[in-house]
């Protein structure tokens, strides 16, 4: 029977500071706050009790940009975020929980000392276009959203050998051209490296008070296009569509080529898209099973990359713990 996977994880959302200002964002804030350490292992010891595998950190970019941020890590004695996320990811680990973390452009020194402690690595790639960077256009006010820098940072975690999650963000104002020319594109870095574990085809969900509240989600058939097309590129790959952003449709995207219903969570929302309820992990398996597929659990890194080892010494006792003889959470 042909396998669906999901990750079930804590979604810990460290700072909503973010040095860029994506059109359709509803989670940077000029306010900022960050999760104190108290706070962030109250999450991780309500996880693990409801049997969560992996800790989910995402944040803005170079939240350090904001003065506040800045104060408060100095505060904690910290000189940059990424060395109190480190010290969070081992606070994980000891809990029993695989991090994964979205920290944003970073330097390539940087994702070497973060895969020390992380099963996996992830940036959304949103789109390769620089016509998306251009006035009006909904990365106008976001230097981090430079395709250049992003899919340099794709190619430098497949330098270091760090199982990545990448994705594409479908309905912002791309054409259809934009988007089969950002799938070859990382396309055209995974042939080269091969450590691309997963791609999100995200579809956009406006929000409010934001500049584009107004604008249309993208259509099923839109998204289901998409998918069939990044199937077809990319036929060997892990292909994941948020069943939150998804309702009442995830289930059609099984029969198109996706394979993957990413991370959800028991216990913590989506802070990104703070109104899309994760859907219950034993609807999602009777669904799953209608269509004659099963779901099974998966860690942050896939099975793929567990058997060729691409993680570090720090996570093998964990990750072996979890797993059966196809690298998929004992059942
Ligand atoms: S979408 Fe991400 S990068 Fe863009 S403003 Fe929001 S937090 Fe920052």
């Amino acid at each position: 029977m042909k396998i669906i996977t999901f990750s079930k994880n804590v979604f810990i959302p460290l700072t909503n500071a973010c040095r860029n200002r994506c059109a359709y964002c509803g989670f940077r804030s000029d306010d900022p706050r960050i999760m104190d350490r108290a706070e962030v292992q109250k999450i991780f010891r309500e996880g693990k009790k409801k049997g969560c595998k992996e800790a989910l950190f995402t944040f803005g970019e170079m939240p350090e940009s904001n003065e506040k941020v800045r104060r408060q890590l100095r505060g904690w004695r910290y000189s940059s975020v990424l060395e109190y996320l480190y010290e969070l990811c081992e606070d994980a680990l000891k809990h029993g929980l695989l991090p994964h973390s979205n920290a944003g452009v970073i330097e390539k020194q940087e994702m070497k000392m973060l895969s020390e402690v992380n099963a996996s690595l992830g940036l959304m790639l949103e789109n390769a276009s620089e016509r998306l960077c251009k006035k009006g256009m909904p990365h106008e006010h976001s230097p981090g959203k430079r395709p250049k820098l992003r899919l340099k940072v794709i190619e430098n975690a497949g330098k270091l050998k760090i199982p990545f999650t990448t994705g594409i963000l479908v309905g912002i104002g791309e054409t259809n051209e934009e988007i089969l020319y950002s799938l070859r594109k990382i396309k055209e870095i995974n042939d080269r490296y091969g450590h691309i574990q997963e791609i999100i085809i995200q579809n956009f969900k406006p929000k409010k008070n934001t500049p584009m509240q107004d604008s249309a989600e993208p259509s099923l058939h839109k998204m289901l296009t998409v998918v069939r097309a990044a199937r077809q590129i990319l036929p060997n790959m892990n292909i994941q569509v948020p069943p939150n952003l998804n309702p009442d449709t995830w289930q059609i995207f099984l029969s198109s080529g996706a394979n993957d219903l990413g991370g959800v969570s028991p216990i913590t929302k989506d802070y990104i898209n703070p109104e899309a309820d994760w859907p219950k992990i034993e609807k999602m398996k009777i669904l799953t099973e209608t269509l004659g597929l099963s779901l099974r659990e998966r860690l942050p890194i896939y099975p793929e990359f567990i058997k060729k080892d691409w993680y570090s010494k720090k996570l093998e006792e964990l990750i072996k713990s979890y797993i059966d003889e196809d690298g998929l959470v004992k059942t």
